[in-house]
């Protein structure tokens, strides 16, 4: 049988999500969110749930929180067109309420998926939510973003290795200048990582 690249695994997992009704959030979102940009690229980031942007567009990242993302990627020259974005759940939950542990419960296995497919060998996790899924699939405790952001964890899964690398959610940059620092101080990081990889 032909090995399917990425980019038509992932597509076939987008179609999937657009369809799934696995939880009570397919009953109110108007799009569900599967996640952008290039399958075959190195670096993943991982946000919470999409909001009433996303919701409406059926992309990831399109409101305010992602202009805060995009000024962090802009600062260490990294284009969406280079990475793939998606988040923990690809609905939005009503009025952007936190997850709720059934429905990470339902939606991961479509993020597990997107790893597994990609395989990227960096993934960035924006925020508490990715952080602590991440976490606990390296079995690593997590407490709160602010104890492990800027500094990059090694992490094993079944049939790969990779770097995760925990910073604040773009939309906590939002009104806090100080946590925008933070946020884009760890993108640096995250260039510099991407620059040793490729030497
Ligand atoms: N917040 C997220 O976590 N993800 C999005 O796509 C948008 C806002």
């Amino acid at each position: 049988m032909q090995m399917q690249n990425k980019r038509y695994q992932i597509e076939v997992i987008a179609e999937k999500i657009r369809n799934c009704r696995r939880c009570a959030l397919s009953k109110t979102r108007t799009n569900a969110v599967p996640g952008e940009g290039n399958a075959d690229s190195s670096v993943i980031l991982i946000g919470e749930a999409p909001g009433y942007w996303e919701d409406r567009k059926g992309r990831p990242f399109v409101g305010a929180a992602g202009k805060v993302l995009d000024e962090a990627l802009e600062e260490i020259s990294l284009s969406r067109t280079e990475i793939f974005i998606t988040n923990v759940l690809k609905c939005r939950p009503p009025r952007n309420r936190d997850p709720r542990s059934e429905e990470i419960q339902a939606c991961t296995p479509f993020l597990d998926s997107q790893l597994k497919i990609i395989k990227p060998k960096l993934i960035v996790t924006l925020g508490r939510h990715s952080t602590s899924y991440l976490f606990s699939k390296m079995n690593l405790d997590f407490n709160s973003i602010s104890k492990v952001h800027g500094r990059i964890y090694k992490a094993r899964f079944t049939d790969w290795e990779c770097y995760v690398i925990p910073t604040f959610h773009p939309a906590a940059a939002l009104y806090n200048v100080n946590l925008k620092e933070d946020l884009i101080n760890d993108f640096r990081l995250l260039r510099e990582k991407i620059r040793l990889l490729d030497e």
